[in-house]
């Protein structure tokens, strides 16, 4: 095994603990994924993240086949497909975090409350509608609401985050349950009037990109 595949494996690992300690997983509920040659790496279905090794990560080819002692992740269909259909995608987390879930319930998107939801790409974060655990239909359902955005809710179950990277994808798995948490308890309050125009949502998206550790000659 080559030395970038066995390094991109213990991050697969590192980035499932992270989520449990960052509190946004749930048992063994949620999976993780990163772009690897022609295919994908996958967490196995049913893990221990403190009892998972390197080499227990399966190897996927697109087309859904692999060779491993372990069985992938249920969730592989959405994994693939989001990855083969999304070039800029590099990394997916899927988690069941509390208040994404919650809203996931009640089968609503998340409007733009606040302007971090720019962090998803766009105006609001949808949730896809409702299909099995693991079935086509459920990865049907994902890629479609993640369309120009890089996250969604999956009614009744949980959310999807992407990245270019794991690191991305995890941070905004934590974004999106941020976001959640802040929008379930504004709702207590009555329903959020404040919402964003999609204008203002696009200028944050752009102000994004410049965001971060730059040199002062380039600042806003
Ligand atoms: P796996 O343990 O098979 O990855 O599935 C957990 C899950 O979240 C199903 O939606
Ligand atoms: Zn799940």
């Amino acid at each position: 095994m080559q030395d970038a595949e066995y390094a991109l494996r213990k991050e697969i690992i590192e980035t499932c603990r992270k989520m449990n300690a960052l509190g946004i997983n749930q048992g063994t509920s949620g999976n993780v994924s990163a772009r690897w040659d022609k295919g994908l790496l996958v967490t196995p279905s049913g893990i221990d993240y403190d009892a998972i090794a390197p080499e227990d990560i399966v190897y996927m080819r697109m087309d859904g086949s692999y060779d491993h002692h372990l069985v992938p992740s249920t969730e592989w269909r959405f994994h693939r497909d989001i990855l083969k259909s999304r070039k800029d995608v590099n990394a997916v987390v899927h988690a069941h975090p509390t208040y994404c879930t919650a809203i996931s319930m009640t089968g609503r998107d998340i409007p733009a409350v606040h302007y971090m939801i720019a962090a998803a790409g766009g105006p609001s974060v949808r949730c896809a509608p409702y299909q099995t655990f693991g079935t086509d239909g459920l990865s049907r359902n994902a890629v479609k609401a993640l369309k120009d955005r890089m996250c969604c809710l999956l009614s009744n179950h949980g959310m999807i985050a992407c990245g270019v990277s794991l690191k991305k994808a995890l941070w905004l798995a934590n974004e999106l349950e941020t976001l959640a948490r802040q929008y379930t308890v504004a709702l207590q309050l009555g329903e959020p009037l404040n919402v964003l125009s999609d204008g203002e949502i696009a200028t944050v998206v752009e102000k994004f990109k410049g965001y971060g550790l730059r040199p002062k000659s380039s600042a806003a």
